[in-house]
């Protein structure tokens, strides 16, 4: 890097009053307390240390509810900022394929996705940036436009088919207001095709030595099931993907849509898990059944909960347990579940617990989940209930 640069980058870094290092960030996909997850040079590309190190530091953080990694290093660059520190005359040497080959095998790998409505469907790349994956997919007789805040800025003003994000998302510093306005984009029977790294299953071990994890390609935000997933509920979207493609969509009624599920090969599915019905308690975790209003369901006793063994698709599964009370509001605040001995974080809103995962193939494991500590309520003077209560599930009867 030289030195001309560096003391551009270190001046426009030092200009900015910020929070303490260990002050928890607000989510910028969730809204949720988000805490030190790493730090890494700003010069880390994915393909490595292409420019040497800068010696300036950026700072990622992590949800604790959603799972979302983000840095707000670059929260207040202006476009011009971008131009002359990430997307400059070298971003080539950080990103070589993105001049020509990625574009291209993309084009090369969605022609297989649309096949019989192809022809039919209007589809809009968005942050297609020079416009060559639209080039080759118009070759191919598939009408597609490019909207690029960056490059091609000229709004289009209606809607498409098939919305279209290939490496984009990654480098949003404000990814909700970039997720909304694909979807502003999107026809209601359409879809959104995204493309871009999830986090790895180690991504606590890996931490910012994760190859993704590069602030020199401008990656300022990196995604796990459950980011999405939340993001889609609150959105009212389903939310499903593969090794490499990840899909939206409010409805799969549209035929180009369903072809383009089967063609991807996205399952998703969804279960609903009850409180057991039989005295199935590994850890003394459920007290007994209760009956209100012909309604029977459990409270639970521990922080440790058992809910059987339940058989998932292989695919993406949502898994939800509808939630009939709560002793108070932070018992499920930050819960996790575990599947086959993965954890996976749960989300608690409009009365059920949420999780998704990517399940690698059909069968039948069983499902705990971990809650905060439940509480005495009549030492606590709420009610003369001297046991343990955290909360209340519905047995599936
Ligand atoms: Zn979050």
């Amino acid at each position: 890097m030289q030195s001309s640069i560096r003391a551009a980058l270190q001046a426009l870094d030092k200009d900015r009053p910020r929070p303490g290092l260990f002050t928890p960030r607000k989510c910028k996909m969730c809204g949720y307390e988000a805490e030190h997850f790493d730090y890494c040079d700003f010069n880390k590309a994915c393909n490595g240390y292409e420019f040497g190190r800068s010696g300036i530091l950026v700072q990622y953080f992590r949800c604790r509810a959603c799972e979302y990694i983000f840095t707000d290093f670059f929260d207040d660059w202006s476009s011009e900022d971008f131009s002359a520190f990430v997307y400059n005359s070298d971003y080539v040497k950080a990103d070589p394929d993105y001049t020509g080959l990625r574009p291209r095998q993309m084009a090369r790998s969605m022609a297989t996705v649309f096949s019989v409505t192809k022809n039919r469907l209007e589809c809009l790349d968005y942050g297609g940036g020079s416009g060559i994956f639209a080039e080759e997919m118009r070759s191919d007789r598939i009408g597609f436009q490019v909207y690029d805040p960056f490059s091609q800025p000229d709004r289009p003003d209606r809607k498409f088919d098939v919305v279209t994000a290939f490496e984009v998302v990654e480098h949003s510093p404000s990814p909700v207001a970039t997720f909304d306005e694909m979807l502003s984009f999107m026809e209601d029977d359409g879809c959104i095709i995204i493309s871009q790294s999830m986090q790895p299953d180690k991504i606590t071990e890996e931490r910012a030595n994760w190859w993704y994890v590069a602030p020199r390609n401008g990656h300022i935000g990196f995604f796990s099931d459950t980011t999405l997933q939340r993001y889609c509920e609150s959105r009212g979207l389903t939310y499903g993907r593969n090794d490499s493609y990840l899909l939206l969509y409010r409805t799969d009624n549209a035929l180009h849509v369903q072809e383009i599920k089967k063609n991807l090969g996205i399952a998703t599915y969804r279960t609903v898990l009850y409180a057991p019905r039989q005295s199935f308690n590994t850890f003394g975790e459920w007290h007994e059944v209760e009956e209100i209003d012909g309604r029977s369901y459990r409270w639970s006793s521990t922080h440790k909960i058992c809910l059987g063994h339940y058989r998932f698709n292989q695919g993406m599964n949502t898994i939800e347990i509808p939630v009939a009370a709560v002793i108070n509001d932070d018992i499920l605040k930050e819960c996790i579940i575990w599947i086959n001995a993965s954890f996976y974080r749960a989300t608690w809103q409009n009365g059920k617990i949420q999780a998704t995962f990517m399940n690698s193939e059909t069968r039948s494991v069983p499902v705990l989940i971990a809650t905060g500590k439940p509480i005495i309520p009549a030492e606590l003077g709420l009610n003369s209930d001297t046991r343990k209560l955290g909360f209340a599930v519905p047995t599936g009867d």
